[in-house]
């Protein structure tokens, strides 16, 4: 795992983030857990371009815990309705800021346990947090990730978070935020769901599937 780590971290240099393009984003950019939990959120069964247009709307308009726990409903889920199922994510939305209000005095606790207490907010998205907005070293397992791992050999699981465990064998804690942030980026670039380019992969001679 290391050796493919170290491969994909060269060729990606900054890796993916979650709800934004790495393309073009600015250094300075350093969002707070709160616009990685929403984005992360409206990221869920949706491709990363529906994402990133709902969260530029949102928090164009909408820009803060309290603005989105006091917004109203419709107006969210017209702002997010790029990212599909508008109304379940606008009310998951509202209601998690209300309950950031209620028991975390406005901020996004950093803890798993109580992450996951959140609506809308399972492992992935959980981990995501932690990882790209707290620093703590998490693999967040989303469908890039766990499609590739078992692709490529690396796991046989039959979920998401099977796959997170398993991977958290086989990868140095240190480098656990790294399978993320590098593997989606392969997933979005080279190993294209329906359409791998195993020619162009570097690591391809690590992958059970290639079709190099
Ligand atoms: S060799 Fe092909 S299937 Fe394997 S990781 Fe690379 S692009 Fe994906």
């Amino acid at each position: 795992m290391i050796t493919i780590l170290d491969r994909l971290s060269a060729e990606y240099g900054k890796g993916a983030y979650p709800g934004r393009s790495s393309e073009g984003l600015s250094p300075e950019w350093d969002p707070s857990p709160f616009h990685v939990l929403i984005a992360t959120i409206l990221s869920q069964r949706t491709k990363d371009s529906n994402t990133r247009k709902a969260s530029d709307a949102l928090f164009g308009r909408f820009d803060s815990v309290e603005d989105i726990a006091n917004a109203d409903a419709g107006e969210i889920s017209e702002l997010i309705r790029p990212a599909g199922f508008p109304k379940q994510k606008a009310r998951a939305l509202t209601d998690v800021c209300g309950m950031l209000i209620r028991e975390y005095h406005s901020e996004v606790p950093s803890d798993i346990d109580e992450l996951l207490k959140l609506p809308m907010v399972g492992r992935k998205t959980a981990n995501c947090v932690r990882s790209y907005a707290f620093g703590i070293q998490a693999i967040c397992v989303d469908t890039h990730v766990h499609r590739i791992a078992n692709l490529m050999g690396l796991v046989s699981t039959r979920n998401p978070d099977e796959t997170e465990f398993e991977l958290m064998k086989i990868t140095p804690e240190d480098r656990w935020s790294d399978v993320n942030r590098y593997v989606v980026r392969h997933g979005q670039t080279v190993c294209l769901p329906n359409n791998p380019k195993c020619e162009k992969c570097s690591i391809a001679d690590m992958c059970g599937a290639s079709r190099a």
